[in-house]
């Protein structure tokens, strides 16, 4: 037996694969809610001169991804590509350092001794390290989040691909000993996989066609299971709650803000960090997709993504501020001066974007929404599933919710685990 109805409130990736996953568990009463008349939020398709603008390389696994298998099994065709990154990093005298195949900082050290983490800030994930990894990284998140460290919760070093360091100076084969030895080593240490012959991450896919008609496909796919699509529905918690039937499972796989208004808790201090998007069309000698990660902590450019639309190269330079035209094609020219940058052409600027982005937690928001899970669990149970808020990627969300929208369907089983508010 599964839950009568499955009201999801929210229509980005999280609640276009459980409304999936739901119908797949044997639920058929499904609405989805989305305040906005599109499905796909952070990852919705935005056009600029017919070209598809992509923020943040979203990218799915190769074959054998969970969410790509479910997709898949929807009618989503996948291309794969081979994954090609890098990344510049200080080096001494003001050069850059570039790596390759490695899409986090590389920096020099004398030493690999890790110190254990005395608590869960952004600070004390950064102080483990040897002094000068530390100094090098305090440095690039200040410059790229503007705030203090010790409020951001250190999951935020995800988003900020230092969660791997490499470390420069010492043997491979020393830190490759110590990542195999330790927990600590290999959670914060790195090596380039052509250095070690780790090739776990040499194939990612994108979605044929790209994200627009990703969510095209999704959304057809879900109209003939019978999934109700409930656009521009903007749910508020408290009509949620009240029109909550019995046999009703509820996933509040949009933002958790407003939640906690309704159970008259203090809402969390929130990383407010506005970043500036820029377009170009170009040409390029090297292979497409490819992105390079900036972590000299100068200029304005954090990270560079070149990909294809419409047989198009497009450059979009993710910046930690605005810049001007000219300051931008010079710092975009410098960071790729070690990928093939002889052979890139920039082109007319399409589009301009400023914005703040809301992936970075505090150490504030983990605390009070793990309490704000609690209270749910404690007042609704399994038919209440959270939309796995704290964790930024995108897989980890996915196994989240799914373990969830088990109990829920388990809870149903058994009617008298499920008390309603
Ligand atoms: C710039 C950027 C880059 C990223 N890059 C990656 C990446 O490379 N890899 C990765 O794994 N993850 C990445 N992420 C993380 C990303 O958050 C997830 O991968 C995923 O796309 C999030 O989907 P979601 O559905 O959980 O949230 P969202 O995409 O935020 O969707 C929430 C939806 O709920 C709707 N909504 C909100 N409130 C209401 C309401 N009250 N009623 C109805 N609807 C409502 C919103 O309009 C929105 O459509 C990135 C995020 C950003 C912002």
């Amino acid at each position: 037996m599964s839950p009568r109805r499955v009201r999801i409130v929210g229509g980005g990736l999280t609640g276009v694969l459980a409304a999936l996953q739901a119908h797949r568990l044997g639920c058929r009463e499904i609405d989805l809610h989305e305040r906005f008349d599109d499905l796909g939020g952070v990852a919705r398709s935005r056009q600029a001169h017919g070209l598809e603008l992509r923020e943040g390389c979203l990218y799915f696994g190769p074959r054998g991804d969970p969410m790509r298998g479910l997709l898949e099994s929807h009618g989503v065709v996948f291309e794969d590509f081979e994954n090609r990154f890098g990344s510049v990093s200080p080096a001494p005298g003001g050069e850059l350092a570039i790596t390759h195949d490695f899409g986090g900082p590389a920096l020099a050290t004398r030493d690999l001794t890790l110190s254990p983490m005395a608590g869960d800030t952004l600070t004390d994930r950064l102080r483990a390290y040897p002094a000068e990894i530390g100094q090098a990284l305090t440095r690039y998140c200040q410059w790229h989040l503007g705030t203090w460290l010790d409020e951001v919760h250190e999951s935020a070093a995800i988003p900020l691909a230092i969660n791997r360091v490499f470390p420069v100076g010492p043997d491979i084969a020393q830190i490759a000993t110590r990542k195999r030895a330790d927990r600590l080593h290999d959670e914060l240490y790195a090596i380039p996989r052509q250095l070690w012959g780790r090739l776990d991450n040499l194939t990612a896919a994108l979605p044929r066609g790209g994200f627009g008609a990703f969510f095209t496909q999704c959304r057809r796919e879900l109209e003939r299971l019978g999934v109700r699509i409930h656009d521009t529905s903007l749910v508020s918690p408290r009509q949620a709650l009240a029109e909550r039937q019995p046999g009703e499972a509820l996933v509040w796989a949009a933002n958790p803000m407003p939640l906690f208004k309704t159970l008259d808790m203090e809402a969390p201090k929130l990383i407010k960090k506005s970043f500036a998007t820029y377009a170009f069309k170009v040409r390029y000698g090297g292979p497409l997709p490819f992105y390079v990660q900036n972590f000299t902590a100068q200029g304005a450019v954090f990270r560079i993504y070149l990909y294809e639309s419409r047989g198009q190269a497009v450059l979009l330079a993710e910046c930690v501020r605005e810049a001007s035209d000219a300051d931008l094609r010079r710092e975009l020219h410098r960071l790729m001066s070690g990928f093939g940058g002889a052979s890139l052409s920039i082109g007319e600027q399409v589009a301009a974007n400023v914005g703040p982005r809301w992936i970075y937690q505090s150490t504030d928001a983990m605390k009070k929404l793990v309490a704000l899970r609690a209270d749910f669990a404690r007042t609704l149970g399994d038919a209440f599933v959270p939309g796995a808020w704290e964790p930024y990627s995108k897989a980890e969300k996915f196994a989240q919710v799914n373990v969830g929208l088990a109990a829920a369907f388990d809870a149903a089983d058994a009617p008298a685990a499920v008390s309603a508010a």
